[in-house]
């Protein structure tokens, strides 16, 4: 009997954790591979002595019947829960009080848990900066930094990493793939966190901001089951990081602080800057993921599937049934 089919995956966000788990699912062998220290990705939150605060995605919707079940079953699992901010909007000179429809979703204790709970499950090998994928004469190699080679003999290799990390990896092996990479533009972002020795008094929790270089603010500690110091989270517009993607952290931090202190918000304790380098992409592509099967390589990830969290997940998903499809008909 011929041995279950071996892939690879390098990148453990939230597209590749959801592309694993359906390709365990079906029992194939998937070994998954990232750079950073613990998976999520972009879900992702900073922690300190006696605080923490989430400075990638702020919060996830769920509109796709199977997302729908999916974050219903990390609800049960108590990994995420509902989030209902005080939400305002300031734009101008106008400030408005939101009444939001919109359910948004959050990680519990943080926005890293979904990404920890799948990963439960999986095969990870986390501080593994894969660099080459070498073909051999019985299928890929993936080589990391820090290892040389890794796995051998692999049946594929799927990408779930941000559009302008595929070209590095696939160059030479799949450059129509590098070309669709090529089409997606992401752009950076400034998150700025803040800490306070008590709580803020301002009348909200949240706003999205449409004035200077602001584009939103949350009152971290105001989502379900955070703990520690009072701590708020800052991001700014991607124009305005665009423009400001190399200055220095000190000079971010002051103009952000100012923009907030202009929303009411108080000088903090303490602040942390994270500069985001791929945080979204504008305008996202809709291929869903795509898959050589001929040679098989594929790549999945929000920047293919309308960006945000649900994209991604659903990316994944899209990659493993193509996958799965081509395994079933050999
Ligand atoms: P990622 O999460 O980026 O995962 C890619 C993984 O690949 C990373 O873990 C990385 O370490 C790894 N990797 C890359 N290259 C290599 C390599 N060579 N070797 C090994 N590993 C590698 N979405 C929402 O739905 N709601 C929001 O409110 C929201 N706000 C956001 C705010 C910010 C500032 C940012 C940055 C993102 C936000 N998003 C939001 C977007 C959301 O975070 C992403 O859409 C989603 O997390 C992307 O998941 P992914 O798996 O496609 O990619």
């Amino acid at each position: 009997m011929n041995p279950a089919p071996h892939l690879a995956l390098i990148g453990a966000g939230i597209a590749g954790l959801s592309c694993a788990t359906m390709l365990q699912q079906a029992r194939l062998e998937v070994s998954l591979f990232d750079k950073a220290r613990s998976p999520g990705g972009r879900m992702s939150t900073r922690r300190g002595d006696d605080w923490q605060c989430d400075h990638g995605a702020q919060y996830l919707t769920a509109r796709h019947a199977e997302f729908r079940a999916e974050v219903a079953r990390w609800q049960q699992a108590g990994v995420a829960d509902l989030w209902e901010p005080r939400l305002w909007r300031f734009d101008g000179d106008s400030r408005e009080h939101r009444e939001s429809t919109v359910e948004r979703f959050v990680g519990i204790p943080a926005m890293t848990a979904p990404a920890r709970y799948l990963a439960s499950t999986l095969s990870v090998q986390a501080l593994a900066n894969i660099q080459q994928i070498r073909r051999q004469a019985h299928g890929w190699q993936v080589c990391s930094a820090e290892y040389g080679g890794l796995e051998t003999r692999l049946s594929a290799v799927l990408l779930a990493v941000p559009a302008p990390q595929v070209a590095p990896l696939f160059k030479q092996l799949a450059p129509e793939l590098v070309a669709l990479a090529g089409r997606a533009v992401m752009r950076g972002s400034w998150a700025l966190m803040l800490r306070f020795a008590a709580p803020v008094d301002l009348t909200f929790d949240a706003a999205f901001v449409n004035q200077g270089p602001l584009r939103w603010i949350a009152r971290n500690s105001s989502k379900p089951g955070r703990n520690g110091e009072e701590s708020w989270l800052l991001h700014a517009r991607p124009e305005w990081s665009g423009a400001h993607l190399e200055d220095d952290p000190e000079r971010v931090a002051a103009a952000l602080l100012d923009a907030f202190g202009q929303l009411g918000g108080l000088a903090p304790q303490d602040w942390t800057a994270h500069r985001w380098r791929y945080a979204d992409t504008e305008p996202p592509l809709d291929e869903g993921c795509a898959w050589r099967p001929d040679i098989g390589l594929g790549l999945c990830g929000d920047w293919l599937n309308g960006g945000k969290v649900e994209g991604a997940w659903l990316s994944g998903r899209a990659l493993a049934e193509q996958v799965l499809r081509s395994f079933v008909e050999c």
